[in-house]
């Protein structure tokens, strides 16, 4: 098949022939149908994650936001056909530690592969194939009538923005949310927002309230705007300055949500006003992805039309351009969600 390879950070990815997946006994081949292009793997190229031993490593075919169609499912899958169409997470979990067990795969701490197209052992989807390890317990099915192109613009942003304020921050109806950060998971985070029916002001996107960052101190206008700040606040950029925003931008005993991994700069250390947090009782929470198991709120939620990721995606490209959309992410040159067509 042919596959974009990682061969030296930060030089443009090998679209080439590589050998087929093969299928583990519990895993399924997906004929890849669309893959999402997201920042993480930016970061991955970048060989950013070093400073936490995180690094991906030369020889990974990048990309893990696909949507595709089985054509091999392993012995001991019992639930997955070949040719039912499927979403894949990126948190890839083994279904039987205690974490999986209780709903929680996407921190699965299982001897088991944990991130699609990040570690040699899941290699990624912006191929023609890729491999499903736990199938049973892993895979989204997908309704026949779902364009995978959609179904890729979900990506981790969707459910990561979904997982973060839903499940994670607990935000209700009526609540004040802030999002800082205007990349995918920005975008995506302010629909789901708006689907549980919390106000949204965003920094710099467009929302029911709208602070320009670069004219008036965020932190000032949501406060202003939120009537003394925000119940939950989110940062999916990952820089010291909005996570610090983000975490200044929430009320007495509001949470802070981080989605943005953090960069060279940061080398994921960020300093943050611990004193004022104690005192106002402010929470700093993580948020990585979505357990597989809670795949369904959201599907329904996309049966409904409340959500549109497909109006995200402001490009599709082949295979062959990969290479060259990453690149355009080191100049922040791309805008909204960028799709692969193989
Ligand atoms: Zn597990
Ligand atoms: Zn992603």
């Amino acid at each position: 098949m042919r596959a974009a390879v990682l061969r030296e950070h930060g030089e443009p990815l090998d679209v080439t022939e590589v050998p087929d997946p093969t299928c583990d006994p519990d895993g399924v081949v997906v004929e890849v149908e669309a893959c999402g292009i997201c920042r993480s793997d930016w970061h991955s190229w970048m060989g950013h994650g070093e400073w936490a031993d995180d690094a991906v490593p030369a020889g990974q075919i990048l990309g893990h936001e696909p949507a595709g169609r089985v054509v091999e499912v392993g012995d001991r899958v019992e639930t997955i056909r070949e040719g039912d169409r499927v979403a894949l997470p990126f948190n890839l979990a083994c279904g039987s530690c205690g974490y999986c067990q209780t709903g929680h795969g996407n921190v699965c701490t299982g001897d088991h592969p944990h991130a699609l197209g990040f570690e040699p052992s899941a290699q990624g989807a912006f191929a023609e194939l890729v491999h499903l390890p736990s199938a049973d317990y892993n895979a989204i099915q997908l309704p026949e009538d779902v364009s995978p192109t959609d179904v890729a613009a979900l990506g981790c942003r969707f459910m990561t923005a979904y997982n973060a304020l839903d499940a994670r921050a607990g935000l209700r109806a009526g609540q004040w949310v802030a999002v800082h950060g205007c990349g995918g998971v920005g975008l995506s985070a302010i629909q789901v927002a708006n689907v549980l029916g919390a106000r949204v002001v965003a920094v710099d996107l467009g929302a029911d309230a709208v602070v320009d960052g670069s004219a008036e101190d965020p932190v000032d206008a949501i406060r202003g705007l939120t009537d003394g700040g925000a119940h939950v606040s989110l940062d999916a950029l990952g820089v010291a300055e909005t996570c610090r925003n983000s975490v200044r931008s929430v009320r007495p005993r509001g949470a802070h949500v981080q989605v943005g991994l953090t960069t060279e700069a940061e080398q994921g250390n960020v300093s943050l006003p611990t004193d004022w947090m104690t005192r106002h009782e402010v929470s700093f929470l993580g948020a990585r992805g979505m357990p597989p198991t809670n795949a369904d709120d959201l599907l329904s939620l996309l049966a409904s039309d409340a959500v549109d990721p497909g109006s995200l995606v402001t490009k599709t490209v082949s295979l062959d351009e990969v290479p060259e959309r990453l690149a355009a992410m080191t100049d922040y040159d791309t805008v909204g969600v960028e799709v692969m067509v193989p």
